[in-house]
């Protein structure tokens, strides 16, 4: 499987920004050698993925939440098929109130 460039890195994040999503990535639960041996490349990936998707909520990018959605981000938030995604106040107040 060739590699996805996403073209996100936190360089292209503000100092303040890059000290959240550092701190959003440090709060993630750290896995045991065992769980790293176990789950391997498909954990790394989910890491990635999320720390990502932080990233690009912390910059403000596009809502992810629904492909007809191009309002800012404010947060993230687990979507059921996407894993995490950025998603706007609009789109988590029509989540929140489905639910
Ligand atoms: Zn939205």
């Amino acid at each position: 499987m060739s590699g996805q460039e996403h073209g996100y890195t936190t360089h292209e994040l503000s100092p303040e920004q890059v000290e959240q999503v550092r701190a959003i990535a440090l709060a993630l639960p750290p896995l045991t050698e065992e769980q790293q041996d176990a789950l391997g490349e498909v954990v790394a990936q989910a890491y990635m993925h999320r720390v990502q998707a932080e990233a690009r909520a912390a910059r403000g990018e596009p809502c992810e939440w629904f492909a007809l959605c191009d309002r800012p981000a404010e947060g993230t938030m687990p979507h059921p098929t996407l894993g995490l995604v950025p998603i706007c106040e609009r789109c988590r107040a029509k989540v929140e109130a489905a639910r």
